[in-house]
């Protein structure tokens, strides 16, 4: 199939690679030239692994990027995979969704045939109805359910195993307003016998859009939840590893996502929270229990730091930060919790040195301070700290050697695994 993918971000990067692999003929269009660049150049724009290889292999091939989107209406099928960010009030910024669907109007405005568009970008129960068929009406004069498809196809991808989560789905969700549209996405799914192990969910747009809302927020619940639990179990000397492990091995709650530390983060987890919050309040409804949920992981960083200054007077004191992306195997630091972990060290006085394996370059536009400093390994870092604090779980740190401090202190915000034996202070988060 000819597709189009519009933004070239983790998820349509990662989309367009994919589909290019599964064999389909992908345009990835970009507004930003660098990427665009990027991959026609075959080099990947984001650090995801098992994505550069496919970048490098299509490129030129199967896979082509533009910065215009001339050659949109050769294609039978466009996937908006633009960012939605939140405003002040917690809502969401469609300005980007809104304007891609434009562009992409104008470009099928002169195609005779129908065409069919896909939002992947998360956005809230009447959008795609709403903003982005109207947009793509007002520019291509098509009508939609005649001949413009509209379908929600939301994205269940995690940073860092996206390529993974794209062959490995669990799911498949298709929201359209019209059989054949659906049919189309489910048959570009099935070219790549995603299908055979992934369950397939048909249903109309609104209700698509509400499954990627739900997801998320019961994925943020169980762990705030866990995260909650874990808090408690510290409280009474108790290890919440060892409680979560047996509370995993009942299948109504299933092992995954119950480790407790410094909570959630990403472009995700926060930004759909909220949204969703936004969304129940302007109907009216107020989302008591997912209130708690974004308390309690906003709890999460300052007791990290609480812990730290019970062993250590932070006022000038030395301390290393650990790890600056959201998780591991990816360079975003987008809501990472390192962030608000930097900030209250810094307001408490500290001398802040921080390392991540590959995310300080979008640490350093993250985190506005000049006087926090970068090394470029977890042992520079280190190197006469009076203090360290885990934020981001990188296996690289299970080998951490703690010579170079000048007290060994280390507070754990992710349970790393470290020999603890060589510490002075090892303080778990919530064990
Ligand atoms: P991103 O910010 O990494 O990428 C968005 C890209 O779109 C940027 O490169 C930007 O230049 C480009 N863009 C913006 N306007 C454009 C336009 N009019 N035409 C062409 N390109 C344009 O965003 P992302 O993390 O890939 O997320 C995209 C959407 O997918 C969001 O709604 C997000 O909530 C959702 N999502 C993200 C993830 C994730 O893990 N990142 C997972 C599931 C869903």
């Amino acid at each position: 199939m000819n597709v189009s993918v519009i933004g070239s971000g983790y998820v349509g990067t990662t989309l367009a690679a994919c589909l290019a692999e599964m064999g389909h003929d992908v345009l990835n269009v970009d507004l930003d030239e660098s990427i665009v660049d990027a991959i026609n150049a075959g080099e990947c724009p984001i650090h995801e692994e098992g994505l550069p290889e496919l970048v490098e292999k299509h490129a030129g091939e199967n896979l082509r990027a533009a910065t215009d989107y001339d050659e949109v209406a050769e294609t039978d099928l466009s996937f908006i995979c633009v960012q939605t960010p939140t405003q002040d009030d917690g809502s969401l910024d469609y300005s980007y969704v809104e304007s891609a669907a434009e562009m992409l109007g104008e470009s099928i405005a002169e195609k005779a045939d129908k065409h069919v568009v896909a939002t992947k970008s998360t956005v809230l129960p009447g959008t795609t109805e709403n903003v982005v068929g109207p947009a793509l009406e007002r520019t291509s004069g098509k009508t939609v359910d005649e001949d413009l498809g509209l379908v929600m196809n939301p994205e269940f991808l995690s940073e860092g195993t996206a390529v993974h989560d794209f062959w490995h789905p669990d799911k498949i969700v298709i929201g359209a307003t019209d059989d054949e549209s659906g049919d189309l996405v489910t048959d570009l799914y099935a070219a790549g016998d995603l299908l055979d192990d992934a369950e397939l969910v048909r249903s109309d747009l609104r209700t698509a859009e509400m499954v990627k809302y739900a997801n998320n927020a019961f994925l943020a619940a169980k762990i705030s939840l866990v995260n909650e639990l874990g808090n408690i179990c510290k409280t009474a000397d108790i290890d919440a590893y060892e409680v979560a492990e047996a509370v995993g091995m009942d299948d109504r709650i299933g092992s995954k996502f119950l480790r407790s530390g410094l909570g959630w983060g990403g472009s995700c987890f926060p930004k759909d929270v909220d949204a969703l919050r936004a969304f129940a309040r302007n109907n009216e409804y107020e989302p008591t229990l997912l209130n708690g949920v974004v308390d309690v992981n906003d709890r999460q960083p300052g007791r990290l730091v609480d812990l730290a200054a019970s062993h250590v007077d932070l006022d000038g004191a030395r301390v290393a930060v650990l790890g600056l992306a959201f998780k591991p195997g990816t360079d975003d630091v987008r809501n990472s919790r390192a962030i608000p972990v930097v900030e209250r060290l810094r307001d408490a006085g500290a001398d802040v040195v921080a390392y991540d394996p590959v995310a300080i370059e979008n640490a350093k536009t993250a985190i506005d301070d000049d006087s926090v400093e970068y090394e470029d390994s977890a042992e520079a870092a280190l190197e006469g700290a009076d203090a360290a604090l885990v934020c981001t779980d990188w296996d690289e740190f299970d080998a951490l050697s703690f010579k170079g401090m000048k007290r060994k202190v280390l507070i754990d915000g992710r349970r790393i695994d470290v020999d603890r034996d060589e510490l002075d202070v090892y303080e778990g988060l919530c064990w």
